[in-house]
């Protein structure tokens, strides 16, 4: 398979080198050249497999030609055997039609893990095969680096740079990154918000000599294998619940568009999806978009639910691409006026593609732990923040096929605003009980892009 810049401004690429890459040379993202898809008989013929055979099936036609089955069966196996679930990514049901599925049982315990595990593995395969060592940079709202953390605290080939908002994660988000004792590691508190560390590290691989010199890669949700890795669970749960032959509808928590974009994508593979349902918290931009057909940026608003205060959604610019006909100076355009201005309108046949596609929902907080205390009291089930603005969301949404809500942390992740909702403070698990007595390494960086790189350059 080859993969295309959403801005079409640079060359196409195999999947070995867009692993490496992340962002396009033009500041584009990398999408594959068309969609592969599966037919009714390939799909139900995964049913009632294993995590690790549903993911081959489904990840294969984005990899076949870089690598020999086997070796990509092997990298899935071991990536999927940290999590502490046999089933990977098991589901539950809530209610009357609806279902959680539960992705945060991986070792940082949110749904990062699912894509990072898998990722860091591909990158060290990569950079082994290219002979080359990489830095990675990544900004992270909180849960991303942990993640990324975890899954590269080993790697022989990258060493990481992660950018946190200070002081706007949580404690137990913080302690995951900066307590690995791991000499790959180095975290960053940035003096600034989530958008202005996602702003540095667009920055850095913008500049092109300090990107040569550094050798950086990407494993923020630009990397198109993080999209790719996200797919699976969405045909995981479709295929329980009567996948292909019964549509299926998910209600996703959404920050940076990289999950749901996810189901767009397995949903353009032939599994038949009634409903992709946005939630976003009172960060709206893109339930604002679906409804005024304008994305404009307005401020970040700190909520229970961090990894969603974003504004700027950099995989919606995947979506752009693909309801403009992909076409890349559109995007472009799209993408100076964000820029320049803050703000782009969505053209009309665009934008009649986006709302026949997606459906969208805002949440505030008082609504938030409402969720949290009622799901607790008719479902026994304790849900955090994340997982309570989605669900509340699907609640409110007319589906006849299953509505599947994406359950995207862990509620000791974010033990204090749980705590407070419904008066139950999660335990985290045994492995991660010691957390708190750990040493944190970690250093206050200004937000200015040559601070950062100074920092970078020195660590090396
Ligand atoms: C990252 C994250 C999200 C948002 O996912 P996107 O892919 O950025 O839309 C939602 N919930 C949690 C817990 C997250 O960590």
């Amino acid at each position: 398979m080859q993969f295309v810049s959403t801005r079409q401004g640079a060359p196409k690429l195999g999947f070995e080198d867009v692993i490496i890459t992340g962002l396009a040379a033009d500041g584009g993202l990398y999408v594959p050249e068309q969609w592969p898809t599966l037919n009714k008989d390939e799909w139900r013929a995964l049913r009632g497999k294993s995590y690790a055979d549903i993911a081959l099936a489904v990840m294969w036609p984005f990899v076949e030609g870089a690598m020999p089955r086997e070796t990509f069966k092997a990298m899935i196996q071991d990536a999927y055997g940290s999590f502490s679930h046999r089933a990977v990514t098991p589901l539950t049901q809530l209610d009357h039609n609806q279902w959680l599925l539960e992705l945060y049982h991986g070792p940082t315990l949110a749904f990062k893990d699912v894509a990072m595990q898998l990722l860091a593995r591909l990158m060290d395969w990569a950079l082994e095969r290219a002979d080359k060592n990489a830095s990675i940079v990544a900004a992270t709202s909180g849960d991303t680096g942990g993640a990324a953390i975890e899954a590269f605290k080993n790697s022989t080939r990258a060493h990481v740079f992660v950018l946190h908002p200070h002081e706007k994660v949580s404690a137990v988000q913080r302690r995951q990154m900066t307590t690995t004792g791991s000499d790959r590691v180095a975290n960053i508190a940035l003096k600034g918000n989530f958008d202005d560390c996602q702003d540095l590290v667009k920055a850095m691989f913008a500049d092109t000599s300090f990107r040569n010199a550094q050798n950086l890669a990407g494993v923020n949700s630009i990397n198109w294998a993080r999209i790719m890795a996200q797919t699976v669970y969405y045909a995981v749960a479709a295929l329980a619940l009567g996948g292909p032959d019964r549509p299926v509808s998910f209600t996703v928590p959404t920050g940076n568009f990289g999950d749901i974009f996810a189901g767009y994508v397995i949903k353009q593979m032939g599994l038949p999806i009634e409903q992709l349902v946005i939630a976003t918290n009172s960060n709206d931009i893109l339930d604002r978009t679906l409804k005024t057909g304008r994305y404009e940026v307005t401020g970040v608003e700190p909520t229970t639910s961090p990894s969603m205060d974003i504004q700027v959604s950099s995989n919606f610019e995947r979506l752009l691409f693909d309801l403009t006909g992909r076409d890349g100076n559109a995007v472009t355009t799209m993408m100076s006026g964000l820029k320049q201005s803050g703000a782009f309108e969505i053209p009309t046949d665009a934008l009649a593609k986006l709302r026949a596609g997606f459906t969208s929902g805002r949440t505030d907080e008082q609504t938030v732990a409402a969720t949290i205390a009622n799901t607790l009291k008719t479902s026994e089930k304790l849900i955090d923040p994340h997982t309570a603005v989605a669900y509340a969301v699907a609640r409110t949404i007319k589906s006849d096929a299953p509505m599947v809500t994406l359950s995207t942390a862990h509620p000791a992740k974010f033990p204090d605003a749980v705590k407070q909702a419904c008066g139950v403070y999660p335990d985290l698990p045994p492995h991660m009980a010691d957390l708190f007595e750990r040493t944190e390494v970690f250093d206050v960086v200004e937000n200015d892009l040559d601070a950062v790189e100074s920092y970078i350059s020195k660590c090396q």
